[in-house]
Protein backbone atom coordinates (compact mmCIF):
# COMPACT_ATOMS: atom_id res chain seq x y z
CA UNK A 1 0.00 0.00 0.00
CA UNK A 2 2.91 2.26 0.29
CA UNK A 3 4.40 1.51 -2.31
CA UNK A 4 4.36 5.00 -4.27
CA UNK A 5 7.35 6.30 -2.11
CA UNK A 6 10.58 5.06 -1.84
CA UNK A 7 13.70 5.60 0.17
CA UNK A 8 16.43 7.38 -1.03
CA UNK A 9 19.91 9.28 0.74
CA UNK A 10 19.71 12.84 0.57
CA UNK A 11 23.15 14.61 0.28
CA UNK A 12 23.62 16.39 3.66
CA UNK A 13 20.61 15.15 5.21
CA UNK A 14 20.13 11.29 5.48
CA UNK A 15 17.64 9.38 4.51
CA UNK A 16 14.49 10.81 3.14
CA UNK A 17 11.27 9.49 1.39
CA UNK A 18 10.28 10.21 -2.20
CA UNK A 19 7.35 10.34 -4.21
CA UNK A 20 7.19 7.94 -6.97
CA UNK A 21 3.71 9.33 -8.82
CA UNK A 22 1.92 11.90 -8.78
CA UNK A 23 -0.24 13.33 -5.66
CA UNK A 24 -3.30 15.27 -5.97
CA UNK A 25 -3.90 17.65 -2.44
CA UNK A 26 -5.94 15.67 -0.38
CA UNK A 27 -4.81 12.58 -1.74
CA UNK A 28 -3.39 9.45 0.86
CA UNK A 29 0.48 9.45 0.11
CA UNK A 30 1.57 6.27 2.54
CA UNK A 31 -0.78 4.45 5.22
CA UNK A 32 0.37 4.19 8.60
CA UNK A 33 0.13 1.32 10.51
CA UNK A 34 0.96 0.61 14.25
CA UNK A 35 4.14 -1.63 14.40
CA UNK A 36 4.54 -1.34 18.14
CA UNK A 37 3.62 0.52 21.09
CA UNK A 38 6.58 1.93 22.65
CA UNK A 39 7.57 2.25 26.44
CA UNK A 40 8.54 6.08 26.05
CA UNK A 41 9.10 8.54 23.59
CA UNK A 42 12.57 8.30 20.80
CA UNK A 43 13.59 10.22 18.12
CA UNK A 44 11.43 7.67 15.33
CA UNK A 45 8.75 7.30 17.66
CA UNK A 46 5.00 8.86 17.10
CA UNK A 47 3.00 10.17 19.36
CA UNK A 48 -0.30 9.34 19.70
CA UNK A 49 -2.05 10.84 22.79
CA UNK A 50 -0.52 12.66 25.70
CA UNK A 51 1.83 9.88 27.09
CA UNK A 52 1.29 7.38 24.03
CA UNK A 53 3.69 6.59 21.45
CA UNK A 54 4.20 4.43 19.15
CA UNK A 55 6.61 3.11 16.13
CA UNK A 56 4.84 3.13 12.72
CA UNK A 57 5.36 0.13 10.44
CA UNK A 58 7.41 0.89 7.09
CA UNK A 59 8.88 4.05 5.65
CA UNK A 60 6.59 6.45 7.60
CA UNK A 61 9.08 6.74 10.51
CA UNK A 62 11.50 8.11 8.09
CA UNK A 63 9.30 11.17 6.80
CA UNK A 64 11.70 13.99 7.17
CA UNK A 65 10.55 17.51 8.89
CA UNK A 66 9.63 20.16 6.96
CA UNK A 67 8.46 23.74 8.68
CA UNK A 68 6.57 23.54 4.77
CA UNK A 69 5.41 20.33 4.55
CA UNK A 70 3.81 18.78 1.44
CA UNK A 71 1.56 16.22 3.74
CA UNK A 72 -0.28 16.20 7.28
CA UNK A 73 -1.47 13.96 9.18
CA UNK A 74 -5.32 12.19 9.75
CA UNK A 75 -6.05 8.96 12.15
CA UNK A 76 -7.30 5.96 10.31
CA UNK A 77 -9.72 3.15 11.46
CA UNK A 78 -6.41 0.90 12.85
CA UNK A 79 -5.43 3.85 14.72
CA UNK A 80 -2.56 5.05 12.50
CA UNK A 81 -1.21 8.07 11.17
CA UNK A 82 -2.19 8.32 7.60
CA UNK A 83 0.07 10.65 5.67
CA UNK A 84 -2.11 12.94 3.30
CA UNK A 85 -1.20 15.61 0.29
CA UNK A 86 -1.64 18.96 1.82
CA UNK A 87 -0.57 20.47 -1.75
CA UNK A 88 -0.03 18.88 -5.03
CA UNK A 89 3.30 16.77 -5.40
CA UNK A 90 5.21 15.84 -7.89
CA UNK A 91 7.07 12.40 -8.84
CA UNK A 92 10.61 12.80 -7.25
CA UNK A 93 9.38 15.55 -4.80
CA UNK A 94 10.45 14.31 -1.18
CA UNK A 95 7.94 13.83 1.22
CA UNK A 96 7.81 15.90 4.50
CA UNK A 97 6.00 16.92 6.88
CA UNK A 98 5.78 18.98 9.85
CA UNK A 99 6.74 17.22 13.27
CA UNK A 100 4.59 19.82 15.19
CA UNK A 101 1.28 18.25 13.75
CA UNK A 102 1.95 14.66 15.54
CA UNK A 103 4.53 15.56 18.69
CA UNK A 104 3.31 17.69 21.77
CA UNK A 105 6.71 18.66 22.09
CA UNK A 106 9.94 17.69 20.17
CA UNK A 107 13.17 16.35 22.07
CA UNK A 108 15.36 13.80 20.26
CA UNK A 109 16.55 16.08 17.22
CA UNK A 110 19.06 18.77 17.00
CA UNK A 111 18.59 22.32 17.65
CA UNK A 112 18.71 23.53 14.47
CA UNK A 113 16.01 23.15 11.65
CA UNK A 114 17.64 21.67 8.43
CA UNK A 115 14.56 21.87 6.07
CA UNK A 116 15.87 24.78 4.00
CA UNK A 117 11.92 26.36 3.64
CA UNK A 118 12.29 30.25 3.46
CA UNK A 119 9.37 29.54 6.42
CA UNK A 120 11.40 27.46 8.53
CA UNK A 121 10.65 28.46 11.93
CA UNK A 122 14.78 27.69 12.71
CA UNK A 123 14.67 24.97 14.80
CA UNK A 124 11.98 21.97 14.83
CA UNK A 125 9.73 22.50 17.55
CA UNK A 126 6.63 20.65 18.93
CA UNK A 127 3.08 21.67 18.42
CA UNK A 128 3.25 23.09 21.98
CA UNK A 129 5.35 25.64 20.42
CA UNK A 130 3.34 25.61 17.37
CA UNK A 131 2.81 29.43 16.42
CA UNK A 132 -1.45 29.90 16.76
CA UNK A 133 -0.93 31.08 13.32
CA UNK A 134 0.28 28.08 12.13
CA UNK A 135 -1.83 25.92 14.34
CA UNK A 136 -5.07 26.96 12.43
CA UNK A 137 -3.25 26.35 8.60
CA UNK A 138 -2.48 22.62 9.48
CA UNK A 139 -6.27 22.68 10.88
CA UNK A 140 -7.44 19.12 9.95
CA UNK A 141 -3.84 17.76 9.45
CA UNK A 142 -2.37 17.28 13.07
CA UNK A 143 -3.18 14.30 15.59
CA UNK A 144 -6.45 15.18 17.07
CA UNK A 145 -5.16 14.53 20.93
CA UNK A 146 -2.49 17.94 20.27
CA UNK A 147 -6.35 19.64 19.72
CA UNK A 148 -7.69 17.85 22.75
CA UNK A 149 -4.77 18.94 24.43
CA UNK A 150 -5.12 22.58 24.10
CA UNK A 151 -8.31 22.44 24.95
CA UNK A 152 -7.99 20.75 28.68
CA UNK A 153 -5.07 23.29 29.37
CA UNK A 154 -6.76 26.20 28.16
CA UNK A 155 -9.32 25.57 30.17
CA UNK A 156 -6.67 25.62 33.34
ZN1 LIG B 1 12.58 24.30 9.12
Amino acid sequence: MNSFVESKEVPGKGEGIFALKPFKAGETVMVGMIEKVLEQNDSHASQVAENKWVRHAGLISKVNHSCEPNCGIKVNETGGHDFVAIKDISPQEEITFDYAMRNYTVNYFPPECMCGSPKCRGRITGWKDLPEATKKEYRGFVAPYLLELDAKLAVK
